[in-house]
Protein backbone atom coordinates (compact mmCIF):
# COMPACT_ATOMS: atom_id res chain seq x y z
CA UNK A 1 0.00 0.00 0.00
CA UNK A 2 1.20 3.33 -0.25
CA UNK A 3 -0.09 6.74 1.26
CA UNK A 4 0.52 10.41 -0.63
CA UNK A 5 0.48 14.02 0.66
CA UNK A 6 2.98 16.00 2.74
CA UNK A 7 5.06 13.46 4.45
CA UNK A 8 6.81 14.93 7.80
CA UNK A 9 9.86 13.06 7.32
CA UNK A 10 13.13 11.92 9.07
CA UNK A 11 14.32 13.34 13.15
CA UNK A 12 13.39 16.86 12.12
CA UNK A 13 9.82 16.18 10.56
CA UNK A 14 11.02 17.95 7.09
CA UNK A 15 7.39 18.37 5.60
CA UNK A 16 8.30 16.87 1.69
CA UNK A 17 5.55 16.01 -0.66
CA UNK A 18 5.59 12.42 -2.26
CA UNK A 19 4.54 8.77 -1.60
CA UNK A 20 5.12 6.96 1.34
CA UNK A 21 5.09 2.75 0.45
CA UNK A 22 4.11 0.23 3.02
CA UNK A 23 4.93 -3.33 3.06
CA UNK A 24 4.47 -5.55 6.01
CA UNK A 25 3.83 -3.16 8.61
CA UNK A 26 7.17 -1.32 7.61
CA UNK A 27 8.00 1.91 5.37
CA UNK A 28 9.74 0.68 2.17
CA UNK A 29 10.78 3.47 0.83
CA UNK A 30 10.14 7.13 0.39
CA UNK A 31 8.71 8.88 -2.96
CA UNK A 32 9.42 12.45 -3.32
CA UNK A 33 7.10 13.52 -6.43
CA UNK A 34 3.89 15.46 -6.82
CA UNK A 35 1.10 14.29 -5.89
CA UNK A 36 -2.47 15.59 -5.63
CA UNK A 37 -3.15 14.55 -2.23
CA UNK A 38 -3.97 17.41 0.84
CA UNK A 39 -2.77 14.73 3.62
CA UNK A 40 -0.39 15.11 5.75
CA UNK A 41 1.61 11.81 7.02
CA UNK A 42 3.03 11.56 10.50
CA UNK A 43 4.89 9.40 12.83
CA UNK A 44 2.58 8.06 15.23
CA UNK A 45 2.44 9.17 19.18
CA UNK A 46 4.76 7.54 22.31
CA UNK A 47 3.14 9.25 25.14
CA UNK A 48 6.02 9.37 27.56
CA UNK A 49 3.83 8.99 30.88
CA UNK A 50 0.28 7.60 31.25
CA UNK A 51 -1.76 6.69 34.55
CA UNK A 52 -4.64 4.66 32.91
CA UNK A 53 -5.80 3.21 36.04
CA UNK A 54 -7.94 5.81 37.04
CA UNK A 55 -9.75 6.31 33.95
CA UNK A 56 -13.31 5.80 35.82
CA UNK A 57 -12.57 9.30 37.53
CA UNK A 58 -12.09 12.16 34.80
CA UNK A 59 -12.84 15.52 36.37
CA UNK A 60 -13.21 14.36 39.81
CA UNK A 61 -11.92 16.37 42.87
CA UNK A 62 -11.92 20.05 41.15
CA UNK A 63 -10.02 22.75 43.60
CA UNK A 64 -8.15 19.48 45.50
CA UNK A 65 -4.23 20.11 46.13
CA UNK A 66 -1.87 17.02 44.48
CA UNK A 67 -1.98 15.12 47.69
CA UNK A 68 -5.85 15.15 48.27
CA UNK A 69 -6.32 14.21 44.42
CA UNK A 70 -3.96 11.24 44.00
CA UNK A 71 -1.99 10.89 47.29
CA UNK A 72 -2.09 6.98 48.20
CA UNK A 73 -4.65 5.76 50.50
CA UNK A 74 -7.15 8.16 50.99
CA UNK A 75 -6.48 10.61 47.81
CA UNK A 76 -9.80 10.77 46.06
CA UNK A 77 -8.22 8.83 43.25
CA UNK A 78 -7.74 5.70 45.71
CA UNK A 79 -11.01 6.21 46.94
CA UNK A 80 -12.90 6.10 43.89
CA UNK A 81 -10.71 3.51 42.51
CA UNK A 82 -11.22 1.30 46.01
CA UNK A 83 -14.97 1.87 44.92
CA UNK A 84 -15.02 0.46 41.74
CA UNK A 85 -14.62 -3.45 40.54
CA UNK A 86 -12.39 -4.39 38.29
CA UNK A 87 -14.77 -4.80 35.25
CA UNK A 88 -15.77 -1.81 35.32
CA UNK A 89 -11.66 -0.64 36.16
CA UNK A 90 -11.04 -2.70 32.81
CA UNK A 91 -13.95 -1.27 30.61
CA UNK A 92 -12.55 2.30 31.47
CA UNK A 93 -9.03 1.91 30.73
CA UNK A 94 -9.95 -0.05 27.68
CA UNK A 95 -12.05 3.02 26.38
CA UNK A 96 -9.01 5.11 27.24
CA UNK A 97 -6.99 3.03 25.23
CA UNK A 98 -9.61 3.28 21.79
CA UNK A 99 -9.18 6.81 22.38
CA UNK A 100 -5.64 7.42 22.90
CA UNK A 101 -5.63 4.99 19.40
CA UNK A 102 -7.99 7.36 17.02
CA UNK A 103 -6.17 10.19 18.53
CA UNK A 104 -2.72 8.47 16.95
CA UNK A 105 -1.26 6.83 19.63
CA UNK A 106 1.11 3.85 18.85
CA UNK A 107 2.82 3.19 22.40
CA UNK A 108 2.47 4.74 26.01
CA UNK A 109 4.89 4.53 28.67
CA UNK A 110 1.95 3.15 31.50
CA UNK A 111 2.57 3.62 35.27
CA UNK A 112 0.63 1.33 36.60
CA UNK A 113 -0.49 1.12 40.77
CA UNK A 114 -1.69 -2.20 42.27
CA UNK A 115 1.19 -4.32 41.92
CA UNK A 116 0.74 -7.52 39.95
CA UNK A 117 -2.92 -7.35 40.26
CA UNK A 118 -2.73 -4.10 38.58
CA UNK A 119 -0.79 -5.05 35.81
CA UNK A 120 -3.31 -7.84 34.76
CA UNK A 121 -5.80 -5.79 34.99
CA UNK A 122 -4.23 -3.34 32.25
CA UNK A 123 -3.78 -6.71 30.21
CA UNK A 124 -7.06 -6.79 30.13
CA UNK A 125 -8.08 -3.63 28.83
CA UNK A 126 -5.33 -3.81 26.27
CA UNK A 127 -6.34 -7.14 24.89
CA UNK A 128 -7.39 -7.03 21.51
CA UNK A 129 -6.06 -3.59 20.98
CA UNK A 130 -3.37 -1.93 18.61
CA UNK A 131 -1.68 0.07 21.35
CA UNK A 132 1.80 -0.98 23.48
CA UNK A 133 1.79 -0.74 26.60
CA UNK A 134 5.36 -0.40 28.03
CA UNK A 135 4.43 -1.21 32.13
CA UNK A 136 6.10 0.37 34.70
CA UNK A 137 5.09 -1.54 37.56
CA UNK A 138 4.64 -0.48 41.20
CA UNK A 139 4.53 -2.01 44.89
CA UNK A 140 6.59 -5.38 45.52
CA UNK A 141 9.63 -5.61 43.77
CA UNK A 142 8.25 -8.98 42.25
CA UNK A 143 5.60 -7.11 40.10
CA UNK A 144 9.05 -6.56 37.86
CA UNK A 145 8.29 -10.22 36.92
CA UNK A 146 4.86 -9.20 35.29
CA UNK A 147 6.25 -5.34 34.05
CA UNK A 148 8.61 -3.87 31.71
CA UNK A 149 10.06 -1.76 34.48
CA UNK A 150 9.73 -0.12 38.26
CA UNK A 151 7.89 2.83 38.30
CA UNK A 152 8.22 4.64 41.79
CA UNK A 153 5.90 6.99 43.65
CA UNK A 154 8.71 9.35 44.41
CA UNK A 155 11.62 9.46 46.96
CA UNK A 156 10.08 11.35 49.50
CA UNK A 157 7.25 8.94 49.89
CA UNK A 158 9.90 6.05 51.01
CA UNK A 159 13.29 4.58 50.59
CA UNK A 160 13.67 2.71 47.24
CA UNK A 161 16.47 1.43 47.25
CA UNK A 162 15.39 -2.19 47.10
CA UNK A 163 12.89 -1.73 44.27
CA UNK A 164 15.92 0.35 42.35
CA UNK A 165 18.03 -2.82 43.25
CA UNK A 166 15.86 -5.47 41.91
CA UNK A 167 14.91 -3.40 38.76
CA UNK A 168 18.86 -3.70 37.81
CA UNK A 169 18.82 -7.43 38.56
CA UNK A 170 16.35 -8.18 36.18
CA UNK A 171 17.97 -5.63 33.34
CA UNK A 172 14.10 -3.64 33.60
CA UNK A 173 14.06 0.18 33.53
CA UNK A 174 13.73 1.91 37.09
CA UNK A 175 11.85 5.18 36.46
CA UNK A 176 10.82 7.63 39.39
CA UNK A 177 8.34 10.89 39.77
CA UNK A 178 10.51 13.84 40.88
CA UNK A 179 10.08 17.53 41.33
CA UNK A 180 6.29 18.22 41.03
CA UNK A 181 5.82 19.49 44.18
CA UNK A 182 8.80 20.93 45.33
CA UNK A 183 12.46 20.24 44.61
CA UNK A 184 13.27 18.48 47.93
CA UNK A 185 12.88 14.74 46.30
CA UNK A 186 14.92 15.65 43.04
CA UNK A 187 18.70 14.73 44.19
CA UNK A 188 17.20 11.25 46.49
CA UNK A 189 15.81 10.23 43.21
CA UNK A 190 18.87 10.94 41.07
CA UNK A 191 20.85 8.99 43.88
CA UNK A 192 18.98 6.04 42.96
CA UNK A 193 20.53 6.01 39.19
CA UNK A 194 16.98 6.18 37.69
CA UNK A 195 16.60 5.87 33.43
CA UNK A 196 13.53 7.60 33.69
CA UNK A 197 12.52 11.07 35.41
CA UNK A 198 9.12 12.21 35.25
CA UNK A 199 8.08 15.76 36.00
CA UNK A 200 10.86 18.10 37.19
CA UNK A 201 9.05 21.23 37.44
CA UNK A 202 11.06 22.36 40.27
CA UNK A 203 14.75 21.87 38.93
CA UNK A 204 17.07 23.94 39.67
CA UNK A 205 20.28 24.74 37.55
CA UNK A 206 22.17 22.19 39.93
CA UNK A 207 19.80 19.52 38.79
CA UNK A 208 19.75 20.63 35.42
CA UNK A 209 23.59 20.23 35.57
CA UNK A 210 23.12 16.74 37.22
CA UNK A 211 20.24 15.58 34.78
CA UNK A 212 22.95 16.71 31.73
CA UNK A 213 25.87 14.74 33.56
CA UNK A 214 24.13 11.82 34.20
CA UNK A 215 22.63 11.83 30.44
CA UNK A 216 19.03 10.90 32.69
CA UNK A 217 16.01 11.82 29.98
CA UNK A 218 12.54 13.49 31.40
CA UNK A 219 8.87 12.88 30.88
CA UNK A 220 7.55 16.34 31.30
CA UNK A 221 3.94 16.54 31.88
CA UNK A 222 3.18 20.09 31.47
CA UNK A 223 -1.02 20.29 31.27
CA UNK A 224 -1.70 17.87 34.36
CA UNK A 225 1.14 20.26 36.30
CA UNK A 226 -1.13 23.08 35.42
CA UNK A 227 -4.42 21.43 36.60
CA UNK A 228 -2.94 20.10 39.96
CA UNK A 229 -1.14 23.39 40.23
CA UNK A 230 2.04 22.77 41.33
CA UNK A 231 4.01 24.60 38.37
CA UNK A 232 5.21 24.89 35.01
CA UNK A 233 8.14 22.22 33.85
CA UNK A 234 11.19 24.18 32.62
CA UNK A 235 10.76 22.34 28.98
CA UNK A 236 13.35 25.01 27.42
CA UNK A 237 16.10 24.74 29.54
CA UNK A 238 15.45 20.38 30.00
CA UNK A 239 15.28 20.30 26.51
CA UNK A 240 18.88 22.41 26.66
CA UNK A 241 20.07 19.66 28.57
CA UNK A 242 18.88 16.01 28.07
CA UNK A 243 15.80 13.75 26.22
CA UNK A 244 12.84 15.18 26.95
CA UNK A 245 9.10 13.61 26.12
CA UNK A 246 6.50 14.64 26.28
CA UNK A 247 3.78 12.52 28.95
CA UNK A 248 -0.32 13.48 29.29
CA UNK A 249 -0.21 11.79 33.30
CA UNK A 250 -3.20 10.56 34.81
CA UNK A 251 -6.39 10.44 33.06
CA UNK A 252 -8.92 11.69 35.45
CA UNK A 253 -6.80 15.00 35.45
CA UNK A 254 -6.05 15.37 31.54
CA UNK A 255 -7.65 13.59 28.08
CA UNK A 256 -4.38 11.20 26.89
CA UNK A 257 -4.60 13.91 23.50
CA UNK A 258 -0.38 13.86 22.41
CA UNK A 259 -2.47 16.57 20.40
CA UNK A 260 -3.21 19.11 23.03
CA UNK A 261 0.31 18.12 24.95
CA UNK A 262 1.66 19.12 22.19
CA UNK A 263 0.00 22.64 21.72
CA UNK A 264 0.67 23.70 25.07
CA UNK A 265 4.21 22.52 25.16
CA UNK A 266 4.85 24.80 22.21
CA UNK A 267 3.16 27.69 24.15
CA UNK A 268 4.82 26.85 27.24
CA UNK A 269 7.85 26.43 26.44
CA UNK A 270 8.31 28.68 22.92
CA UNK A 271 10.41 25.15 21.98
CA UNK A 272 10.51 25.32 17.68
CA UNK A 273 7.57 22.82 16.60
CA UNK A 274 10.09 20.18 15.33
CA UNK A 275 11.38 19.20 18.90
CA UNK A 276 7.91 19.84 20.08
CA UNK A 277 7.18 16.58 17.56
CA UNK A 278 10.26 14.92 18.69
CA UNK A 279 9.41 14.95 21.96
CA UNK A 280 5.93 13.56 21.19
CA UNK A 281 7.35 10.31 18.89
CA UNK A 282 10.71 9.35 18.74
CA UNK A 283 12.29 10.96 22.36
CA UNK A 284 9.50 8.66 23.74
CA UNK A 285 10.22 5.86 21.71
CA UNK A 286 14.05 5.74 22.42
CA UNK A 287 13.11 6.19 25.91
CA UNK A 288 11.02 3.48 26.38
CA UNK A 289 13.40 0.70 23.52
CA UNK A 290 10.83 0.85 21.06
CA UNK A 291 11.98 1.19 17.82
CA UNK A 292 10.63 4.02 15.27
CA UNK A 293 8.69 7.09 15.71
CA UNK A 294 10.01 9.09 12.51
CA UNK A 295 8.87 8.31 8.99
CA UNK A 296 12.35 6.71 7.67
CA UNK A 297 13.06 3.79 5.47
CA UNK A 298 12.82 0.34 7.46
CA UNK A 299 11.27 2.36 10.13
CA UNK A 300 7.91 0.27 11.50
CA UNK A 301 4.83 2.19 9.75
CA UNK A 302 3.21 3.20 12.95
CA UNK A 303 1.58 6.50 11.27
CA UNK A 304 -0.82 8.76 11.61
CA UNK A 305 -2.28 10.30 8.46
CA UNK A 306 -3.95 13.72 8.89
CA UNK A 307 -6.62 15.90 6.51
CA UNK A 308 -4.87 18.81 5.70
CA UNK A 309 -7.88 20.10 4.07
CA UNK A 310 -10.03 19.89 6.81
CA UNK A 311 -11.86 23.14 7.74
CA UNK A 312 -9.45 23.52 10.83
CA UNK A 313 -6.27 22.97 8.84
CA UNK A 314 -7.25 24.29 5.41
CA UNK A 315 -4.65 27.16 4.23
CA UNK A 316 -2.19 25.79 6.28
CA UNK A 317 1.37 27.80 5.63
CA UNK A 318 3.45 25.83 8.20
CA UNK A 319 2.44 22.17 8.14
CA UNK A 320 5.31 21.57 11.54
CA UNK A 321 3.40 24.23 13.46
CA UNK A 322 -0.03 23.39 12.48
CA UNK A 323 0.29 20.09 13.30
CA UNK A 324 1.84 20.86 16.94
CA UNK A 325 -0.28 23.99 17.59
CA UNK A 326 -3.42 23.33 15.63
CA UNK A 327 -4.26 19.85 14.75
CA UNK A 328 -6.70 17.95 16.78
CA UNK A 329 -8.28 14.16 17.07
CA UNK A 330 -11.15 15.72 14.93
CA UNK A 331 -8.36 16.02 11.92
CA UNK A 332 -7.04 12.42 11.97
CA UNK A 333 -8.54 10.75 9.17
CA UNK A 334 -6.45 7.13 9.78
CA UNK A 335 -4.06 5.88 12.25
CA UNK A 336 -1.77 2.86 11.30
CA UNK A 337 -0.59 0.80 14.09
CA UNK A 338 0.65 -2.49 12.71
CA UNK A 339 2.09 -4.98 15.00
ZN1 LIG B 1 2.76 10.00 37.18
Amino acid sequence: MHLSGTLLVGPEFEPCEGRLHVADGTIESIERTTVNSDAIVMPAFVNAHTHLGDSIAKEAGEGLSLDELVAPPDGLKHRLLGQADDETLVAAMARSIQFMERAGTAATLEFREGGRDGVALLDRALAGQALRAVTFGRGDPSVLDVADGYGASGAADRDFTAERAAAADADAPFAIHAGEVDARDIDPALDLDPDLLVHMVHATEAHLDRVERESIPVAVCPRSNLATGVGRPPIAALHDRTTVALGTDNVMLSSPSMFREMAYAADLSGVPAAEILAMATHNGAQIAGLDGGTITEGAPARLIVLDGDSDNLAGVQDVRRAVVRRASVADVTDVLLPE
